[in-house]
């Protein structure tokens, strides 16, 4: 496994935080290291491109982003939190960052390449998943957020699209650009709130609507969403525009079509809770245990969950 990034000054030379002194110097990975490939995908103000490490044929993708646009359109904010907080994950339920680089025109983010691309093209293509599929699907999600918030961060945005998969068909987490770092108080204790409004309409919780606050909880009302979405092929909560998507999210307005196995529909109940404290999954690590423990998961080895094959999708 190659050395994580670990400055933030990216100016084209770099050695690890950890180094020996006996080590040689690991010098800085930069744009001539890698062999660029085809375009994944293109965001707001990014272009992810495939790209090979040339010294050892490792296979990533590159996220290339915009210097001027960046600034022009003042995203630099989520640009900084993106990179810090995925500098803080390591876990196979989320896309690692093996180094950040810069040139005069843009930043190079090197990630893991997610080579079946998004959840979402998935759901769209089959309709929707069998109770198996789902059953380990979530569980791997929810294994990615139980790790995100055991470093104290809230991802805020989980969705079908945020959620890549590998070439194991395994879950890779993605876009941490407005997720939060919750800072400890001066107890050590985090202040599990955060603010600003963010996120993606189906899958905004009705704290962040009412309150303009998310926290942990809040990411699990989106597993709820998705779980809901994986059987039923279309999120809970989806109106004719946004502000109805909102007024549905905040009445608990949303129905459950014929034939949602009941075991499913108990467990997307439980968190799909207009009280985040009182939704499943919140609490700390006792509230995950109980959500891990809810009947629906039930068969899923948690210890195991990472080197086990994926159902195959039909
Ligand atoms: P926006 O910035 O507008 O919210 P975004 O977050 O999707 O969009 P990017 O992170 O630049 O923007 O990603 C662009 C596309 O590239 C994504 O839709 C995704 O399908 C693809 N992609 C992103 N990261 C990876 C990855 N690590 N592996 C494979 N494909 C990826």
């Amino acid at each position: 496994i190659p050395p994580r990034s670990n400055s933030n000054n990216d100016n084209g030379q770099q050695t690890p935080k950890t180094q020996l002194s006996h080590t040689p110097s690991v010098r800085k990975k930069g744009v001539k290291d890698f062999e660029f490939g085809k375009t994944l995908g293109e965001g707001s103000y990014s272009t992810v491109v495939a790209a090979r490490d040339r010294s050892n044929n490792r296979e990533y993708a590159v996220k290339i982003l915009d210097k001027k646009h960046i600034i022009k359109e003042k995203k630099v904010k989520y640009v900084n939190i993106e990179k810090n907080t995925l500098n803080k994950m390591n876990h196979p339920g989320i896309v690692r960052l093996y180094y950040t680089f810069q040139d005069p025109d843009s930043l190079y983010f090197v990630l893991d390449h997610a080579k079946n691309g998004e959840l979402l093209t998935f759901i769209k293509k089959l309709g929707s998943f069998d109770m198996d599929c789902t059953k380990f699907y979530a569980a791997q999600i929810l294994s990615a957020i139980e790790y995100m918030h055991s470093q104290g961060v809230i991802h805020r945005d989980l969705k079908p699209e945020n959620i890549l998969l590998d070439d194991k068909m395994h879950v890779k987490v993605t876009d941490f650009g407005t997720a939060k770092i919750l800072e400890q108080n001066a107890d050590g204790e985090e202040d599990d709130r955060a603010n600003s409004f963010v996120g993606t309409a189906e899958y905004v919780s009705p704290e962040l609507l009412k309150e303009k606050a998310a926290c942990k909880s809040s990411d699990f009302w989106a597993l709820g969403c998705i779980i809901y979405q994986l059987i039923a092929g279309r999120p809970p909560f989806k109106g004719a525009n946004e502000y109805r998507t909102f007024q549905k999210i905040v009445n608990l307005e949303y129905s459950f079509p014929d034939g949602f196995p009941t075991v499913a529909r108990d467990l997307v109940q439980k968190l799909l809770v207009l009280n985040p404290s009182e939704r499943l999954g919140s609490g700390g690590k006792a509230g995950v245990e109980r959500l891990k423990a809810h009947s629906f998961f039930q068969g899923i080895d948690w210890d195991t969950l990472w080197q086990q094959p994926a159902p195959n999708l039909l």
